[in-house]
């Protein structure tokens, strides 16, 4: 190593650290690792197509990453899911521990604790990307467009859910139509509801989309209206 190879590396260093500076990206050490919500997003569409292929990576489960995020956690991405015991979104994004802010609840509807949970994700951890996913066959969507009463919290929680209008020649939408229009909802409804959501999308820092998983291919559908930079 020559006294110019030396100079060169110092060189390195100096433009290397201006930039950094300039750009701002040196930030507090949880920040650092967090993608841009596009880069967030594309990372679940590269999961889910491994997951489809059947050629899961299976990323980031050993003891090593579970002794890493023992000391903290910077999830990429929320995600807001049914409860149903066929949507697993750890696996059908396939991601690993500590990648993932994962909410579910039957009809993956966004009601007070759930949007407290992304606020929290949102405000504390600078996640960037929030999806709601509804899904194929959802019981939850389709006991409303049945008309389907429940007694208990069960009542409650299938009022959260939003199938859409009955038409005039009182033919309601389709299962599948309801399931998307329901996701579309729930994603429109966490920044109509929270200013700190509503806010954080205004300004681009985080992104929200929707999305149908679908039950036999595995394939997430990416819904058309999503609520991007501005719903
Ligand atoms: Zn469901």
């Amino acid at each position: 190593v020559g006294v110019e190879d030396i100079m060169k590396l110092v060189g390195c260093w100096v433009i290397c650290c201006t930039v950094a500076l300039v750009s701002g990206s040196v930030g507090p050490s949880e920040e650092k690792s967090l993608p841009t919500p596009a880069a967030a997003w594309e990372r679940l569409k590269e999961g889910n197509a491994r997951y489809v292929a059947d050629k899961p990576a299976g990323p980031r489960r050993d003891a090593r990453r579970r002794g890493d995020v023992a000391k903290g956690q910077s999830p990429f991405a929320i995600v807001l899911s049914c409860a149903d015991s066929r949507v697993v979104p750890e696996l059908l994004f396939d991601q690993g521990l500590g990648d993932m802010f994962v909410v579910r609840v039957a009809g993956n509807v966004g009601d007070r604790g759930i949007i407290g949970s992304m606020e929290y994700a949102v405000g504390n951890l600078k996640t960037p990307l929030i999806v709601v996913l509804g899904h194929e066959q959802c019981g939850a969507v389709k006991a409303v467009i049945h008309g389907e009463v429940a007694k208990g919290d069960l009542g409650w929680l299938l009022k959260q859910v939003h199938a859409g209008k009955t038409t005039g020649n009182n033919k309601g939408p389709s299962l599948a139509d309801a399931i998307a229009l329901n996701a579309l909802f729930q994603a429109k409804r966490l920044s109509a509801e929270s200013p700190l959501l509503r806010e954080s999308v205004a300004t681009g820092r985080v992104r929200i989309v929707a999305g149908v998983y679908s039950l036999d291919t595995g394939a997430v559908r990416w819904l058309e209206g999503q609520t991007g930079k501005k719903p």
